[in-house]
């Protein structure tokens, strides 16, 4: 509750403030060691052409292996990474490694790569893709980059700019979590976009009631008429599989078809892949 201290100000809840700002600090400091260190790994989730039921390539999803804590998911550290800007560093290895990652995958294989609001406004970004291609000798082609709606609800004109550079540079851009966020489909006129990724929120919306499904397939119907591709995001069970794949969609990825792996697992996830298997049960 709220106390008197000497100076006769009212402090709240001190002692639970000061331990929360102390762990926050110590998180912050493991994150720019964890960095130095090489802490962070890069697992890879498949993307599934449902035509075709082969894999098209794997999401990049970040990962913390922490000495003490093990395996952290991008949801715990993230946020933090972003709020004292050292995103913008951790993104450029992000975008590195990945490259590094796919470059020995077998050709036409695709990797994306999530970018923060923080990345997406650095002066540097173009720089870092041209690096991270270059370096890796990937074709930049085999490269997807995924942006949120809420990271171009800041700076209209500017965000144009962005991506039309990095479109030029050969890069395809992905719409991220579509539909969570504002005015959403004046965004894909707005926007020089390649795919968009129908949030996981409507695949559950379809197993609450029947129209969950419409929903989809609007978005899906829209997005081939403006010549995008779609993705649905969150497919665990093969009833779900069943429904999306009629909406016209052109990949999946979820549980269902597999989580993110280390890339050291993705060859023989390669070799083994199954799409039937998946859809059967
Ligand atoms: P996202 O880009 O939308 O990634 C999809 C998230 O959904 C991932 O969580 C993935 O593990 C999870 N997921 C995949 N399939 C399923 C499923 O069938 N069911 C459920 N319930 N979840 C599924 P993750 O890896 O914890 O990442 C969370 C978010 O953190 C990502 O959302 C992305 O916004 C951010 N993130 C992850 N890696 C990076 C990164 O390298 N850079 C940046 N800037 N952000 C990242
Ligand atoms: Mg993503
Ligand atoms: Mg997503
Ligand atoms: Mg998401």
């Amino acid at each position: 509750g709220a106390k008197r201290d000497g100076g006769g100000r009212f402090r709240f809840f001190e002692p639970e403030m000061q331990a929360r700002v102390q762990a926050r600090r110590c998180l912050e400091a493991d994150l720019h060691q964890a960095l130095r260190k090489g802490e962070f790994e890069l697992h890879y989730q498949p993307l599934v052409n449902l035509a075709q039921g082969c894999i098209s390539g794997f999401e990049a999803l970040i990962r913390w292996r922490h000495p003490e804590r093990g395996l952290l998911c991008s949801d715990t550290f993230i946020p933090v990474a972003e709020a004292m800007g050292l995103i913008v560093p951790m993104g450029k290895w992000i975008l590195s490694r990945a490259c590094m990652d796919a470059a020995s995958w077998p050709e036409g294989l695709k990797v994306a790569v999530n970018l923060s609001a923080a990345q997406f406004s650095d002066s540097g970004l173009t720089d870092a893709v041209t690096v991270a291609l270059a370096t890796s000798r990937l074709a930049p082609g085999r490269l997807e980059l995924e942006i949120t709606e809420s990271l171009l609800l800041r700076d209209t004109e500017d965000s144009v700019a962005v991506l039309h550079r990095l479109r030029a540079s050969g890069v395809s851009i992905s719409m991220d979590d579509f539909g969570t966020g504002y005015s959403s489909l004046s965004y894909l006129l707005k926007f020089p976009i390649d795919k968009v990724k129908i949030d996981r929120s409507f695949v559950l919306a379809m197993d609450e009631r029947p129209e969950g499904a419409a929903i989809i397939r609007a978005i899906a119907g829209l997005c081939q008429t403006l010549g995008l591709a779609t993705t649905v995001e969150g497919i665990e069970t093969p009833e779900q599989m069943r429904q999306v794949a009629s909406q016209g969609c052109t990949e999946g990825q979820g549980y269902l078809f597999s989580p993110p792996r280390p890339a050291a697992e993705i060859p023989a996830m390669l070799a083994q892949w199954r799409y039937r298997e998946c859809l059967a049960s």
